[in-house]
């Protein structure tokens, strides 16, 4: 597809006429409802559309990894016909995740090892990780905690609440807690607050996160009560996970928007996904829709060492090109960091295309995005008194 096709397409629209004709709007706009009537098996997604051999097989095999479940919010989005759509390629299983490559891990980022409370992933000096939550609204095949995400592994996600809080009030070196897990937005509103005002209540906090995809999935959720609530609890941040232009509808935007409006400032993960996302003309198109519902594109990750994931990976070069393909060209706001999360357990590495041509004691040679050649002198000793 050309650029210009991309252009016309960064108008944010709603949903093209859905798989669900005969639902009433009370009923689609209920959270509630889209919960409920999340597709979960081989047979009510066959009602919908044409799944390819790879995908039944893929359905057929994966059930006792990562379960599937698929919002009907989301499910409007894939398209009927094709499966390389790259709707489908995020949430339908497909046979590929049976394949076995040793390089790939279980735990791909070590988080079981860095948890001084199960459920709290201490990792960074001043910042723990709290997964609050095993479930999510619908479950991405590349997500990186499959081993313990949706219920269906061997694995179990057994977050024990008060001992972490007692860790975080007597570890004064935290001062930004992310809760993540599964997705902390299924919680209900109450939930949500108590865990919330627990945390504000220790001093030392500072900065508090949630990582959701519950705006994309789920836009229903996202009700003014919920930002009345949220807005209690400020320093708070957002980390939203969008990877294809096409997730940001008009619902979609609606939910950020009201999110932006309760002071809440935002930041998109993308994971860098081979024929979702792995071309620069379908980043920029996410980048500059990011931007017009009031997200900051935060990272772009290259895809985790995950089990079943090698249709998925990309070559790193490919996320440098990417990188190279937005930097300069576009607004500085719409560039996310480009990161590695280290196998085993290193944290987040950047990663950035080079830009120093030459550097020694005396000067730096710098080339710019069109690959013009700058040099910029360093500094030297100054010598006033000779
Ligand atoms: C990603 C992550 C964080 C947050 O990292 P930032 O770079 O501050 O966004 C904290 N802890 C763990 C374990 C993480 O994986």
């Amino acid at each position: 597809m050309n650029s210009a096709q991309y252009d016309s397409s960064i108008q944010i629209q709603s949903h093209a006429p859905g798989y669900w004709p005969n639902v009433t709007p009370e009923k689609w706009n209920d959270h509630k409802w889209q919960l409920r009537n999340r597709i979960n098996s081989l047979v009510e997604l066959e009602k919908h559309i044409e799944l390819s051999r790879e995908e039944r097989s893929g359905i057929l095999l994966s059930g006792n990894k990562l379960a599937m479940s698929i919002t009907p919010h989301f499910m409007n989005l894939v398209d009927r016909t094709d499966p390389n759509c790259p709707i489908r390629r995020q949430i339908i299983p497909r046979v590929e995740e049976t394949l076995d490559d040793p390089m790939e891990l279980t735990d791909p980022c070590g988080e079981d090892s860095h948890m001084p409370v199960p459920g709290l992933v201490h990792r960074y000096p001043d910042r723990v990780l709290f997964l609050v939550t095993d479930r999510c609204a619908s479950y991405c095949r590349y997500c990186t905690r499959s081993r313990v995400v949706s219920g269906v592994g061997e694995q179990q996600l057994e977050t024990q609440y008060e001992a972490a809080f007692e860790y975080l009030e007597r570890t004064p070196s935290v001062r930004d807690v992310l809760l993540s897990g599964g997705d902390p937005l299924l919680f209900t509103d109450a939930k949500l607050d108590r865990i919330l005002t627990r945390l504000r209540q220790i001093p030392h906090i500072q900065f508090v996160r949630i990582g959701s995809r519950i705006p994309i999935f789920l836009p229903q959720r996202i009700t003014p009560e919920l930002c009345n609530m949220l807005k209690k609890h400020h320093p708070l941040f957002i980390s939203v996970h969008t990877n294809h232009p096409k997730e940001l509808t008009s619902e979609v935007q609606e939910g950020l928007i009201r999110l932006a409006e309760a002071g809440i400032p935002m930041g998109n993960q993308s994971v860098l996904l081979k024929g979702v996302n792995d071309d620069v003309e379908t980043q920029r198109a996410l980048v500059h829709k990011l931007l017009m519902c009031r997200v900051k594109p935060y990272y772009l990750y290259q895809c985790d060492l995950i089990k079943g994931s090698s249709h998925l990976r990309t070559s790193v070069q490919k996320g440098l090109d990417i990188i190279e393909g937005l930097r300069g060209h576009t607004t500085g706001y719409a560039i996310p960091q480009y990161v590695i999360d280290g196998p085993g357990g290193g944290g987040k590495i950047p990663l950035n295309p080079n830009y120093i041509v030459e550097h020694t004691d005396n000067h730096v040679t710098l080339r710019n995005y069109e690959n013009k050649k700058f040099t910029y002198p360093e500094p030297q000793p100054l010598e006033v008194f000779q």
